[in-house]
């Protein structure tokens, strides 16, 4: 399948087209899925001389790295406090230094490959419930002083109302060292640097069978690959070739609009430029793209099947937050398809020598998907201590296993999500 018609594939400043695997093939390092995982891991292994063979089923990024929010956060999906009080000071103060190297991982190689992406400093967080703001400003004080995190400023409510161009929140913080990107000329980028650096990427070659052992095979329809290690990074798209992941790593739908360049105007909503998240459970989300549009994310599904009409299901959100957009034209809406973990951590394995999976960034995929493939080239280079932080992470499976975890999952999705309209 070609990529989703969306912003992204739009305006993505890369059109070339990869060749699908045909034939028999050998390497160091198969890689299942072309998105910033599987790229990122290429771009790093062959960066330490590994022979790579990258094979993706549609396009390098059709999948949550090309459709994306585009936002880049600090710290991971959960935050100090929680980090703190499941694992002890020691191991949250781990996982803290690892999400900022995961942001600077980022930053660092748009910088190093010069990859055309749009990047952009800054990141609102807003409260829609009052009382939430004191807990947040606590939170932004607390990393200032136990985490040595200076970004951090508090917004009260007429500040936000200011910086957003919406009175719909009560206040707020920016983290002035996130920032947002466009999603697929950022995984273009990656894929260009891998190549560059030797990493050889199939597209339209799904994967069907991991056959396991001392040297591991993939194959595809059209040809299979033996290597000395093989890395599963299809996340959310992951079907069928590991059971173990597929428990533990849960598909969720999540949709975006872009509004059309709305020139001048967009000053009004965000003038600051940066990216917005609110506190939702079923998080909305925006940004100004470099075009002047709004990209606006918001609503999530629990099944297969996106909804008939996306940009309708999309725009009342938007409305919600923006109701003086009601006359602007919407010129895509698409939906894309991102993984959660029981507990909102990313599941990283070592599921046997010589097989690796990552996956269930929960929606802080695109910092944390970078380093993940980082960590994964050092860890097939044995040096696995960064690699185990994530390793040594207990992760349940998601209840009823396989077959019924996606209705179980829906009652408990369901639940919060009208909490957020309490
Ligand atoms: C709508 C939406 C908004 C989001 N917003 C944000 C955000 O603002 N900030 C943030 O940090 N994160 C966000 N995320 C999450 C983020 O996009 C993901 O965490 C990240 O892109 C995961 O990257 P990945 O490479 O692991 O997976 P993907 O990008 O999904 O790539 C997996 C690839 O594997 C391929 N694949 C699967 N099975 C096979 C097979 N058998 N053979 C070959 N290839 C296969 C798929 O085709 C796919 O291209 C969002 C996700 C979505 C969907």
């Amino acid at each position: 399948m070609t990529h989703a018609a969306s912003y992204y594939a739009e305006s993505r400043n890369d059109r070339r087209e990869r060749p699908a695997l045909a034939g028999d093939a050998s390497c160091d390092v198969a890689i299942v899925g072309g998105g910033y995982t599987g790229l990122s891991a290429a771009l790093h292994l062959a960066e330490r001389g590994r022979k790579v063979i990258l094979l993706e089923a549609h396009e390098l990024g059709w999948g949550a790295s090309g459709r994306n929010g585009g936002q880049v956060h600090s710290g991971q999906r959960r935050d100090q406090d929680t980090l703190e009080k499941w694992f002890g000071a020691t191991q949250a103060r781990r996982l803290w230094d690892l999400a900022e190297e995961a942001k600077a991982t980022v930053k660092g190689l748009i910088a190093r490959h010069a990859i055309d992406c749009d990047w952009r400093d800054g990141l609102i967080y807003a409260m829609h419930k009052p009382g939430y703001v004191a807990a947040d400003h606590a939170y932004a004080d607390r990393l200032a002083r136990d985490y040595a995190y200076p970004h951090m400023t508090t917004l009260d409510r007429d500040q936000l109302a200011a910086a957003i161009g919406s009175s719909a929140f009560h206040g707020g913080t920016r983290d002035g060292d996130g920032g947002h990107l466009h999603a697929l000329n950022y995984a273009l980028g990656l894929a260009r640097a891998a190549e560059a650096a030797g990493a050889v990427l199939h597209e339209r070659s799904p994967v069907t069978h991991v056959i396991r052992g001392a040297r591991p095979v993939v194959e595809t329809a059209s040809g299979r690959v033996t290597a000395d290690a093989v890395i599963l990074a299809g996340n959310g798209y992951l079907h069928g070739l590991d059971d173990d992941t597929e428990a533990r790593v849960m598909p969720i739908n999540n949709y975006i609009l872009a509004t059309e360049p709305l020139g001048s105007r967009i000053n009004q909503f965000i003038p600051g430029g940066e990216a917005v998240a609110d506190s939702r459970f079923v998080i909305y989300y925006w940004r100004p793209t470099a075009d002047g549009r709004i990209l606006f994310g918001g609503g999530e599904t629990y099944t297969r099947r996106f909804p008939a009409d996306i940009k309708g299901f999309v725009r009342k959100h938007l409305l919600n937050i923006y109701p003086g957009l009601a006359d602007v034209r919407i010129d895509h809406a698409w939906g894309g398809t991102l993984a959660v973990t029981t507990n909102r951590l990313p599941y990283m394995r070592r599921l046997a020598p010589g097989l690796y999976t990552s996956g269930g960034y929960s929606g802080h995929g695109v910092a944390t998907a970078t380093l993940a493939g980082k960590l994964l080239a050092e860890a097939i280079a044995a040096e696995t201590e960064r690699f185990d932080v994530f390793q040594s992470i207990p992760s349940m499976k998601f209840p009823g296993g396989k077959l019924m975890r996606t209705p179980t999952l829906i009652m408990a999705m369901t639940w919060f999500a009208l909490r957020d309209r309490l």
